[in-house]
Formats: structure tokens, C-alpha cells, sequence
């Protein structure tokens, strides 16, 4: 254990122990560690890449940070990983286009002894996955589900209120957790007969907007707003998942002369925090890029120095084939009432809220 603590670099230090997948000699200070990002979908993934590659680097890291294309996502990112693996990566960090394709690719790290962090999206069906970081998602969808119900109170004190659900993209983990959030919050309004869903699509399937696109999310909602909506009934609030869908939801009503219901979003997107200022939007999710990176980094350097990195949660993401130790950040649901507050720290967003 001395001779542990002596050889270990970094603030912070915890006892090594012997036992975990993250315990052997670690490796060199300035090895390669490879990044592997999806489609850029969503501003968080952009903002991603560059902290990776600058924190890495003042880290004292080599880095090799990849997206995914915009269109053969999946088989880029596998190819992509492949790469990193025979260019000698001692991490590899994946945000991954689609959670059940890269179990092939995951064990070729395995078997290299490189060590694989899932990031902010889970990996499935694999026993080789050695960490999952991410804000937790479960409680993204609560957070959602709940300024939806106060959101439609504070425009009309009573109900009942009619709604429509939207979810993410299928092939991501998280589409599937944020919606059980969200409806875990929903359900009991929806079963007491105080919220309706317009269109009665309640199941996760029929709410979809495969690759997160905006144009999908937005020709779903013209298709609602024209059968369900089209006599006249009033659309009260919508779960949208996140900004980029919030927005496009909000460009169907407006196309369709309606007025704007009550809607949610994630990630605090430039155009959304406008949005939201503007009255328009009704909440977002700040969940920190900057910190998830720079924990992310934490860990790598703890796998560094061949110790454990911290793990706050080890019985939430199973996935298949083990429960993933995780370390899972808090995320803060944002509106208008506590944006100023919520971006002070933020120079890109902090603004906005003035
Ligand atoms: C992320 C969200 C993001 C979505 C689309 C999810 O996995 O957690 O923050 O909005 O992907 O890019």
C-alpha cells in the first residue's frame, strides 16, 4: 500500500486496492487515449470533443478524438475504435452511436488490456465495459416529467391537461431511461384521469425519434397536430426529450398556427436558453459538458496511476450482461425563473440570461 500511495500522481488519492479492474500498474503518463464520440446531435457532443482534446493534453495525455459520420454512425464508430486499438490506446472513452452494436469492439479492447469508459451513453450487452460515466439519466426524465406538470399548473391552475410524449432516439440507452423518468412522474397524473395523452401514444416505441433528428420529431408532431389536434382540442404541454427536438416541436406548432404548449427539453442549448428567455420553451436540463469531461478525465487519470477511479453507483446500469460501475452527476432542471442563476458560471450561456 506504501509503495502504491508513493508511486500515485494526482489530487485526491484514494487507497489502492488489489481487487478492481482498474487496480493493475496503470501506464504511462503521455499514452494515447482514445475518444469516440457519436454524430454530433446535439451541441453537447461538439462542446465534447474540444474539452477532450485540450483537458487530455493538459493532462499530459496523447489524444485521438473521433465522431462517428453523419450517416454510417455505426459502422464508422466501430472502425473508429478498431483504429484506436491498434494505434495503442490505453483508455478508450465512448459516447456510442448505438448502444448494442460495439460489443464486437469492446472485447478487442478487453483483450488488449485497454480499459473502456462508456460515456454519458451506456454500452450494452457486454461483460467487457469496465465503467459507465454520465449525469444520471433516470433523473433527467423525473426533472422533465415535473416541469412538464408545473409548467401547464402555472399557465392554468387546473386540469385536466392534455399532452403528447416524445422520446429519443431507440439505439440510444439513454432515450429509453429518460422516458421511464419522465413517466414515472407522468404515470400516476395520466392513471388519475388529471393529464390525457391526446393521441393515447404512451409506449416508449410510438413516442421515437430514431437519430435523435430534428426533422422526425418535427413530422411527428405536424402528423398529431392535424389528427388529434386538427378539430380544435387543446395541446396543453409536450415531453420533448431535448432542446434540439424542444425546438423542432415548437416549429410545427408555430407552422401550424397554434399556440405554443407548455414544453421540455435538455442540454441548454444556445437556442433553447433564448428560447426559454423569450417565453417560448419552457425548461431545459443544465447538465455541464465542462464537468463530465473533467471527471471523465479524473478517471483516466486514476486508471493512470492504477488505481480504482470513483464510483458513486454500482446496482443502476445493468446491461445485459453486468451491472456497470458508474459514477453518475447530479443534473438541474432550468426555466426561466432560475436560468441567471443556473448559467452564472457559464460565459456562453451566462449572458443570454441578462
Ligand atoms: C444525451 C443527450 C442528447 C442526446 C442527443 C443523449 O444520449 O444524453 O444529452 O440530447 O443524446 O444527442
Amino acid at each position: 500500500a506504501l509503495l502504491l500511495a508513493l508511486s500515485a500522481c494526482g489530487d485526491n488519492e484514494r487507497e489502492g486496492s488489489d481487487s478492481g479492474s482498474g487496480s493493475d500498474k496503470g501506464f504511462a503518463k503521455d499514452s494515447l487515449i482514445g475518444v469516440a464520440l457519436p454524430s454530433k446531435t446535439s451541441e453537447n457532443w461538439v462542446l465534447a470533443g474540444d474539452l477532450f482534446t485540450n483537458g487530455l493534453k493538459d493532462a499530459g495525455f496523447k489524444s485521438d478524438v473521433q465522431y462517428a459520420g453523419a450517416s454510417t454512425t455505426v459502422a464508422d464508430q466501430q472502425a473508429q475504435i478498431t483504429a484506436m486499438i491498434t494505434k495503442g490506446a490505453k483508455v478508450i472513452v465512448i459516447g456510442a452511436t448505438d448502444a448494442a452494436q460495439l460489443s464486437t469492439q469492446v472485447a478487442a479492447a478487453k483483450q488488449a488490456g485497454i480499459k473502456v469508459v462508456a460515456y454519458d451513453r451506456l454500452i450494452k450487452n457486454t461483460p467487457d465495459l469496465d465503467y459507465y460515466i454520465a449525469f444520471d439519466n433516470f433523473k433527467v426524465g423525473q426533472l422533465q416529467g415535473q416541469a412538464l406538470l408545473d409548467g401547464m399548473k402555472a399557465k392554468k391552475p387546473t386540469g385536466p391537461y392534455t399532452i403528447e410524449l416524445f422520446s429519443g432516439s431507440p439505439d440510444d440507452n439513454n432515450a429509453g431511461v429518460f422516458f421511464n423518468g419522465a413517466m414515472d412522474v407522468l404515470k400516476p397524473a395520466i392513471d388519475k384521469g388529471e393529464v390525457i395523452v391526446g393521441s393515447g401514444q404512451t409506449k416508449v416505441e410510438q413516442t421515437a425519434t430514431q437519430g435523435w433528428k430534428a426533422e422526425n420529431a418535427q413530422s411527428r408532431m405536424d402528423t398529431l397536430l392535424t389528427s388529434t389536434y386538427g378539430s380544435g382540442k387543446t395541446l396543453d404541454g409536450v415531453l420533448s426529450p431535448n432542446d434540439t427536438l424542444a425546438r423542432a416541436i415548437i416549429t410545427s406548432v408555430k407552422g401550424a398556427g397554434k399556440p405554443i404548449p407548455v414544453v421540455t427539453g435538455q442540454d441548454s442549448e444556445v437556442e433553447s436558453v433564448k428560447s426559454i428567455m423569450a417565453g417560448e420553451q419552457y425548461s431545459t436540463i443544465n447538465k455541464d459538458t465542462r464537468k463530465l469531461v473533467a471527471e471523465t478525465i479524473k478517471m483516466v487519470q486514476k486508471l493512470q496511476a492504477g488505481e480504482e477511479p470513483e464510483i458513486n453507483d454500482t446496482k443502476s446500469y445493468d446491461n445485459g450482461n453486468k451491472i456497470v460501475p458508474s459514477y453518475l452527476l447530479a443534473p438541474i432542471i432550468v426555466t426561466k425563473a432560475n436560468a441567471a442563476q443556473a448559467y452564472a458560471d457559464d460565459p456562453k450561456l451566462g449572458p443570454l440570461t441578462k
